[in-house]
This record gives C-alpha cells, sequence and structure tokens, in this order.
C-alpha cells in the first residue's frame, strides 16, 4: 500500500486568537496584569543574565515599568526597560500563538543547571501577550534588545491574521533597551486609559510585582500665595501707617503630572517576619480590609506541599466591619490569592477556606501552584485542599491564642462578634470539631453572667455526672424558670443556657465533648442516673398510675403520653418533648421561621 500521507494541521489565525482572548478570560482587565507580568519577566531576564555578563551589568541599573495612560485619545502606553527582543525574538514570541520566550528561557536556565532558584519568572504559556487585544484594536510593540543595535516595531490589529515588523526611525521613540507597548483602545474600552483606574489595576493585580511600577498621575499640593489687597482696602490702609499693613495670603493648589510609585516590591509575606514590626502589619491589614479596626495577626509561615511551597498571612479582626449580623451566606472575598506575586483570584466560594470563617483576611503566595492558562483557576485540587487544612489549622490557632489571652475581654469581644461563625462551623464542619468545641461559649445556671467555656463546665462536673446538660430557651429568664432545671438545680448539677437561635443545632451537631454528651433537660426520660430514685418512682407508678391515664383521656391527642417522673422538685407538672421529637424551642422557631 502506498505511504500514509503526512499534513500539517492548518489554522485559521484570527478566529484562533478570537478564541483565545475571548473565551480565556472572563475578565478584561487582566489585560494589563498580563503585560506587566511580561514586562517584570522581561525585566527579570535582564537582571538575571546581567550577573555573569559584565557588559549588561552596566545596564542593569533603572530596573522598573512605566505606564501612561492618555485618557483624552484612548491610548495606554507600557514601558519596561528590560531584556527586549530581537527581529528573530518577535517573530518567535510575539508572532507564533503559545510559544514561550520566558518558558525557553527557563528551560535553558534549567538546562544549564544554574537554575539558581532566583528568578520570579512568571509566563509559561505564551498567549498571555495577546489579552492586549481584549481592549485594544490595535498594538503596537517597539523593542531593542541588548543582543541588537537595532530597535524594531511589531504590529497587530485584532480580528486580523497578520502583523507587520519594521525598523523603528522616529528618533523620539527611541529607547536604550526594553520593550514599550501602546494599547489604542477599542470604542468601548476607552475607559480603560484613566490614570485612576490604571492605578487602581496595578494595586489589585500587580501590587507586590518585584520591580517598581510607576503611573502617571496628577498630583497637588497647596501653597501659600500672597494676594494683592482690593484697592479700597489700600486707600485705607494708606492713611495707616504703611509699615503695619499685613501682607494677605490664601491657599491655593498647584497641579502638575509625575511619575508616581504605584507598588511595594517587597511584600510583606516575603520578608523575614522577625524584621516586620508590628505597625507594618497593622498597615497591611488596613490595606486588605478597609477597616480601621484593630486585630491580632499570625506572622507570615512557610509551608510546603510536595513541589509547591507557599506563604501566608491571615488577620482576625475582633470586630467585624459589617456589623454583628452580617453572618457568612455573602461571597466575602477574604482571602487573597497570589502566585509568584501575582494577585490570580479572591473569589473561591469555600474552596480555599471555608465560609464560616470569612471573616479572617489574609493572602496566600505561591511560588510553584499549578495554573490554567488563564491564571484564573487552580489546577490541582489535591493541593488546594491541603493549603485549605493548614490555613484552616492556622486559623485556629489563632482564634485559640486570644482565647487563652490573659484579658478575658479579648475573647468575649471576640466571641460577641464572631461565635455565631463558630458555631455555624460546628454545623457545616464536622472534620473540625475538636477544633470548634473549646472555643464555644455560653451561658449556665451556674453562670448566667459571664460565658463559660466547656473546659469549664467538665471541670465543675459532680464526680458521678456522666452528660453535659443544656436548655435551649429564647432567654436566660426563661431558661432559668423552666421546671425542668429543678432537679438538677436542687442536685447542684450545671445546666448550660443556649439562648441563641442557632445553639442548639450548633450543639446537637457537636453531640458530644469529651466523651461526654450533650442532653437536653426538655427531652422525656432524662435519666439523671440514680438507682433508689428509680425505687421511688416505682412505687409512685402504682399509686398515680390511674391518675395518669385519666389526664390521657381527657387530654386525647394533644399529648403522646403521660407519665409519672421524677425530674420535678416543686412543680407539679412539666410538659416535655419526645426524646426523637423537636425540642420545644426548635418548634418555636420553625414556627417563627414559617409565620
Ligand atoms: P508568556 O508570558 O506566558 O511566555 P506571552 O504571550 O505573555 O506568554 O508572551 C510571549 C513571549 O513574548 C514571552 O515569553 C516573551 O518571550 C516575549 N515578550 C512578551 N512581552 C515582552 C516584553 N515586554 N519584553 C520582552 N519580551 C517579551
Ligand atoms: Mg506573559
Amino acid at each position: 500500500p502506498p505511504p500514509a500521507e503526512k499534513f500539517e494541521y492548518q489554522a485559521e489565525v484570527s478566529r484562533l486568537m478570537d478564541l483565545i482572548v475571548n473565551s480565556l478570560y472572563s475578565n478584561k482587565e487582566v489585560f494589563l496584569r498580563e503585560l506587566i507580568s511580561n514586562a517584570s519577566d522581561a525585566l527579570d531576564k535582564l537582571r538575571y543574565l546581567s550577573v555573569t555578563n559584565p557588559e549588561l551589568s552596566k545596564v542593569a541599573a533603572d530596573l522598573d515599568i512605566r505606564i501612561y495612560a492618555d485618557k483624552e485619545n484612548g491610548v495606554i502606553t507600557l514601558t519596561d526597560s528590560g531584556i527586549g527582543m530581537t527581529r528573530q525574538e518577535i517573530v518567535d514570541c510575539l508572532g507564533t500563538i503559545a510559544q514561550s520566550g520566558t518558558a525557553k528561557f527557563l528551560k535553558a536556565l534549567k538546562d544549564n543547571k544554574d537554575a539558581g532558584g532566583d528568578n520570579n519568572l512568571i509566563g509559561q504559556f505564551g498567549v498571555g501577550f495577546y489579552s492586549a487585544f481584549l481592549v485594544a484594536d490595535r498594538v503596537t510593540v517597539s523593542t531593542k534588545s541588548p543582543k541588537s543595535d537595532k530597535q524594531y516595531v511589531w504590529e497587530g490589529e485584532a480580528d486580523s491574521s497578520s502583523y507587520t515588523i519594521k525598523e523603528e526611525t522616529d528618533p523620539q521613540l527611541m529607547i536604550p533597551r526594553g520593550t514599550r507597548i501602546t494599547l489604542h483602545l477599542k470604542r468601548d474600552d476607552k475607559g480603560f486609559a484613566d490614570p485612576e483606574r490604571v492605578q487602581k489595576l496595578v494595586k489589585n493585580y500587580s501590587q507586590f510585582v518585584s520591580f517598581p511600577i510607576y503611573t502617571w498621575q496628577e498630583k497637588g499640593y497647596t501653597k501659600e500665595v500672597e494676594v494683592d489687597d482690593d484697592p479700597a482696602e489700600s486707600k485705607k490702609d494708606d492713611q495707616d501707617d504703611q509699615t503695619e499693613r499685613k501682607k494677605k495670603t490664601k491657599k491655593v493648589v498647584e497641579r502638575y503630572w509625575d511619575w508616581e510609585l504605584t507598588n511595594e516590591t517587597q511584600p510583606i509575606w516575603l520578608r523575614n517576619s522577625k524584621e516586620v514590626i508590628a505597625e507594618e502589619y497593622n498597615e497591611f491589614y488596613r490595606k486588605l480590609s478597609t477597616s480601621i479596626w484593630t486585630h491580632w495577626h499570625h506572622p507570615t509561615s512557610q509551608l510546603r506541599y510536595g513541589e509547591v511551597e507557599f506563604r501566608s498571612i491571615l488577620y482576625v479582626p475582633p470586630v467585624s466591619p459589617m456589623g454583628k449580623d452580617d453572618v457568612v451566606n455573602q461571597k466575602t472575598k477574604n482571602i487573597r490569592l497570589y502566585v509568584k506575586r501575582v494577585f490570580i483570584s479572591d473569589d473561591f466560594d469555600g474552596e480555599l477556606f471555608p465560609r464560616y470563617l470569612s471573616f479572617i483576611k489574609g493572602v496566600v503566595d505561591s511560588h510553584d501552584l499549578p495554573l490554567n492558562v488563564s491564571r484564573e483557576i487552580l489546577q490541582e485540587s489535591r493541593i488546594v485542599r491541603f493549603m485549605k487544612k493548614r490555613l484552616v489549622k492556622k486559623a485556629f490557632d489563632m482564634i485559640l491564642g486570644i482565647s487563652l489571652s490573659e484579658n478575658r475581654e479579648d475573647y468575649e469581644k471576640f466571641w460577641e462578634n464572631f461565635g455565631k461563625h463558630l458555631k455555624l462551623g460546628c454545623i457545616e464542619d464536622r472534620e473540625n470539631h475538636k477544633r470548634l468545641a473549646p472555643l464555644l461559649r455560653f451561658f449556665s445556671s451556674q453562670s448566667e453572667n459571664d460565658m463559660i467555656s466547656l473546659d469549664e463546665y467538665v471541670e465543675n462536673m459532680k464526680a458521678e455526672q456522666k452528660a453535659i446538660y443544656y436548655i435551649a430557651s429564647d432567654s436566660i429568664t426563661s431558661a432559668k424558670n423552666a421546671p425542668f432545671l429543678e432537679k438538677l438545680l436542687e442536685k447542684e448539677l450545671e445546666v448550660l443556657y443556649l439562648v441563641e437561635p442557632i445553639d442548639e443545632v450548633a450543639i446537637q451537631s457537636l453531640k458530644s465533648y469529651k466523651d461526654k454528651d450533650f442532653i437536653d433537660i426538655s427531652k422525656e426520660d432524662l435519666d439523671l442516673g440514680k438507682r433508689q430514685e428509680r425505687g421511688e418512682r416505682g412505687s409512685c407508678e402504682k399509686e398515680f398510675g390511674q391518675t395518669c391515664d385519666w389526664i390521657k383521656k381527657r387530654l386525647g391527642d394533644k399529648v403522646a403520653s403521660v407519665q409519672i417522673s421524677s425530674r420535678l422538685s416543686s412543680s407539679p407538672c412539666v410538659l416535655v418533648s419526645g426524646k426523637f421529637g423537636w425540642s420545644a424551642n426548635m418548634e418555636r422557631l420553625m414556627k417563627a421561621q414559617s409565620a
């Protein structure tokens, strides 16, 4: 048979570009993140090569990125003083989709066995550049590599399958080294060429890129200027002693434009936490949360999972900025995830951090987390689960720390604000019951004014006591007056008062604490566990059996049964819930909800 013919795939390039640009990214504004990341890579390569190349080391000063937004014309210009590209590199990198010069560079480093670990190279897929076409219909890249004595201009348009390259000839546009990218924005996207908006985007996505990013901003300062007195006034003055005339001044704001440093090249979590002073942590927290409240923070910790290493900082505020009743249903965006210092996402909906702990704010940064091409999705859920586990552990360590604070008020305040969240945790997060339970606080029959912990309860248990008793009610007063309580009080058994709606469900989810079951004292067959009582009950049953039958007959379906009980000491009778039914408190809540 004739040999099979071989074909190369053909691609409709403009369609392919369109696909990449419009289906990859869910958010247009990431174009700036991608271009800044490329600029940062270009600078990093120059820095890296300059270490061994004396020629380059001369120029390796002034490594920075500058972004100029021309609002009137809808043009953004982004300049870096990095490694630039030769003509051939332009063809290879910008003219070939999914070709990453940066990935090649990294590979070459590794093959040379001098990877050194000391780079922050971000690029890897070779598509980020085209995200420029999310917002621009024409893009020019003017670039000069130290390897070449010529500067070249690449120009491409959206919806086009060709591009041009020419030599830069305009002397005004010459740069000593690096790359200048000019975006001519689409009509509907001209709004991106706003200095303030650019600044915001830089701060959101590229705040911690390791080279300085300057944006062109309007600034102002107030100065005092002398003003001429009005003529009428000066006439009057003339009659007075001239020397005593006071000069009048007024304040004016002088406006001017200048480059403004917009990022921080040293993220706080990459610094040695011993060197970071508290005030710096505070300041960072304020940036994260726009909250003025003080907080507890956990110094940066570093963790690895196989090949993946990550660092994190978490903050626990003592007061919820949203107010006490902000409970957790909305997406809170409390944890910001960075990969190689570039912001990836804060929208995980419980995947990276449980919702019930969403009052905790923080950042996680990983050097080598596998991302998908759009860098919006974490690829390995295994690693994400691991990260979540460690973050949660850290969060609980912090909360436990507060609860052990010498100053009891610290935790009281915390509990007042976030107790509800932790109780929700009891319901939602079985895996962490062991961590949650010791943090809970309740009022009790022996402590009506100060809440106690379950540990305090257990310490205070009677020698023969086997269970933790509680009663759920709508207030301390009604809990206190419930007839169920009589016998327990008489025996000096402590009873927890669960007075918030969520309490009962939370406690039922826990089931037990330190091998002691939680027991609802309002339910039937409460057994306080003493033999002679049961004997006593036997004789009572003989005596009052008929009375019970009579009452049951009279009440009919209104009650399930009528029984002799030993749980009361002064009240003649009490209504209790069935063992497997809802408690009275739950019924009350259900009724309130359906009303
Ligand atoms: P990636 O960054 O994932 O490699 P991009 O599509 O963002 O992919 O960029 C493609 C390639 O173009 C880069 O790998 C790099 O070699 C080159 N490049 C892009 N921007 C610049 C720049 N500002 N300076 C030098 N080279 C650049
Ligand atoms: Mg890139």
